[in-house]
């Protein structure tokens, strides 16, 4: 049994997390502004007695004696952590800090939840860890992809200068249950639209692509990362690479809905593609995603059925 840090354990990504560390009998301290996350999506789990729950922001620093620290606390969908910049940005450098040195003084290891935004508007696909990116220092979206750049950079200078113990893992687009129902990305948005029969709110003509894994391939990705000796950074997504047009498509499809498809314009920076190369993971993991778009967006659609 390890005893386990996961910051964001209340956002999306993290209530997963957090419920499969404690299936597999670890003792989980969940800590969360709340900013974005949910009591709901970790309700089941306040009484677990290997479970506990911390309310706290990563900008401040938090002590306690963990083997292991999965850092996933930041906003991720673009109107939330557009909505305060400076905040999104102090959550990546000033949040890893603190965690670096919490890391450097406990000796746990620590993976830090990067992003394929670190590639940015990307010249090359499908995306290698070796590629460096196409990154805008000043636009809207920079507070989110700069402060991720950042923090990778943080974590290997302290790894190289203080030998702290990190793992870097580069997400793509990642959809399941639990997406919060403002939470204002693709996959929620779109299927929020068809079960009510509301326009389906395509930005830009709709032929910029994304790449979409299920919650459950990522979390065993992460998983398999932290309990292994590689240290990154590695790619964790789905390669099926698909227009936001095709995913509309499919969710009008999946729903049988009657809403209708409208057009508005596209956000500023907005990548034109986005295909992770999965060949490291695949090497150095033995991982890759399972489930299909069909089978993962049903289950997604069930649960917003339930919550809608
Ligand atoms: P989310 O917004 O659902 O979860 C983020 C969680 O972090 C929320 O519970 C929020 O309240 C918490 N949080 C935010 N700022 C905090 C702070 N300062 N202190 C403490 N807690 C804070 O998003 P998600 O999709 O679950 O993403 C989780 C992590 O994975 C993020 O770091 C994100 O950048 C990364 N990521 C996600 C995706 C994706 O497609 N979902 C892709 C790339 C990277
Ligand atoms: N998008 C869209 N309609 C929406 C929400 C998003 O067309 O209601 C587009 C968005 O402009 C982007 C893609 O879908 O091109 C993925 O957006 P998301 O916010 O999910 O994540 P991103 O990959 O841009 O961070």
């Amino acid at each position: 049994m390890a005893k386990i840090l996961i910051t964001g354990g209340a956002g999306f990504i993290g209530s997963h997390l957090c419920k499969q560390l404690i299936n597999e009998n670890h003792q989980v301290i969940c800590l969360d502004n709340f900013y974005t996350g949910s009591i709901e999506n970790i309700k089941d789990l306040l009484n677990n007695k290997n479970f506990e729950l911390v309310e706290h922001d990563i900008i401040k620093y938090y002590d306690c004696n963990v083997n292991y620290i999965y850092n996933l606390a930041c906003p991720a969908s673009p109107p939330h952590y557009q909505n305060d910049p400076v905040k999104t940005i102090q959550t990546s450098i000033l949040g890893i800090h603190n965690l670096l040195e919490l890391a450097k003084r406990t000796g746990a290891r620590l993976l830090q939840a990067s992003t394929s935004e670190i590639y940015g508007d990307p010249k090359e696909t499908p995306q290698k860890e070796t590629y460096w990116g196409n990154v805008n220092p000043i636009g809207i979206r920079s507070c989110y992809d700069e402060g991720k750049r950042c923090a990778e950079t943080m974590m290997m200078d302290y790894h190289r200068q203080y030998n702290t113990d990190i793992r870097i893992v580069r997400i793509f687009n990642t959809y399941g249950p639990n997406m919060a129902l403002n939470d204002g990305r693709v996959v929620s948005n779109f299927i929020i639209q068809a079960l009510e029969n509301k326009n389906i709110t395509i930005y830009g003509n709709g032929l910029q692509t994304r790449s979409f894994c299920y919650v459950d391939d990522l979390i065993s990705g992460l998983i398999k990362m932290m309990n292994q000796d590689f240290i990154g950074p590695v790619n964790l997504g789905n390669p099926s690479e698909r227009t936001i047009l095709n995913l509309a498509k499919l969710i009008l499809s999946l729903t049988n809905s009657k809403s209708q498809i409208i057009y508005k314009p596209l956000p500023k920076d907005d990548p034109i593609q986005r295909k992770p190369d999965i060949s490291l993971a695949k090497e150095k993991l033995n991982w890759t995603p399972t489930i299909d778009i069909n089978e993962g967006l049903n289950k997604t659609i069930e649960y917003f059925k339930q919550i809608l």
